[in-house]
């Protein structure tokens, strides 16, 4: 696939829950290597749409191409679809019977059916991209919430993933350890990974976003770069948003 062909393409979504309209004809694109930051007040439909884009949550209507696999498609077997796609939320949700080094190899082991030790290699490596080679014999109540989220982001991360989707990856933690998450997340980005991050983290976003979708009562409301959304947002909602999270 092309550097410049549309790795997620969202098209014409909707989502109802019961009567509840929880997204509205959502179209939107991201390209190889792009940092989407989404944000938008609680409620607005966040989770629900990258939910949907890693087949965690059915659509009504519309399409969603994930590096040219119809997501919803009959056909599309889920399971194999989400490996492409890590997913890290907002509750680390790491096993707490396994160690680190086990939480990062289990996917390694039993889904890509690698022997112990080379998935132990492959999971020693990845510990050490976010800095925790000294934490691999480590259970998981016995490191902070920074830890345990780089290492659910090192487990997502051993999939291979062709994009990440972050739901509020800093939200659960200690204000001390937000940043040791985001370094992890901007090296991402420097090392090309294609990304949508749902975060309140501001200066993250202007910092490390390509693009900043705003969602509102399950419309994407305003798509803009970074400085254009800071200085000079489009929506009224929009200068509000950027109004309360300075
Ligand atoms: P956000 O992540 O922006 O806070 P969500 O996508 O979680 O928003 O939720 C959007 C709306 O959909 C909220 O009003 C929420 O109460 C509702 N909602 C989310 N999940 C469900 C569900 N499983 N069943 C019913 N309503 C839901
Ligand atoms: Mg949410």
């Amino acid at each position: 696939m092309s550097a410049l062909a549309p790795v997620i393409r969202i098209e014409s979504v909707s989502k109802n829950f019961g009567s509840f309209e929880v997204l509205k004809n959502v179209s939107s694109t991201v390209h190889a290597s792009e940092v989407i930051v989404l944000c938008g007040l609680s409620g607005s439909g966040k989770s629900t749409l990258i939910r949907t884009i890693s087949a965690l949550e059915p659509i009504r209507e519309g399409k969603i191409i994930v590096d040219g696999v119809d997501v919803h498609a009959r056909g599309t077997d889920a399971n194999l679809l989400r490996r492409g796609i890590g997913f890290v939320f907002q509750s680390f949700n790491l096993f707490p019977h396994l160690s680190a080094l086990d939480n990062v190899a289990i996917g390694l082991r039993r889904l890509m059916k690698l022997s112990k030790g080379e998935a132990h290699r492959r999971s020693h490596l990845l510990l050490e991209r976010v800095g925790l080679s000294h934490r691999a014999a480590y259970m998981p109540a016995d490191l902070s919430g920074g830890e345990q989220q780089r290492v659910a982001i090192a487990r997502a991360l051993s999939m291979q993933p062709k994009v990440m989707l972050f739901d509020e990856p800093t939200s659960a933690l200690d204000p001390e350890m937000v940043g040791e998450v985001l370094k992890v997340i901007k090296d991402l980005s420097a090392e090309g990974m294609t990304m949508i991050c749902v975060t309140h983290e501001m200066n993250f976003a202007r910092e490390v976003a390509d693009w900043i979708w705003l969602m509102e009562a399950g419309e994407i409301i305003e798509k803009a770069r970074p400085a254009e959304f800071f200085e000079n947002p489009q929506h009224a909602s929009a200068r509000r948003f950027v109004q309360s999270h300075l």
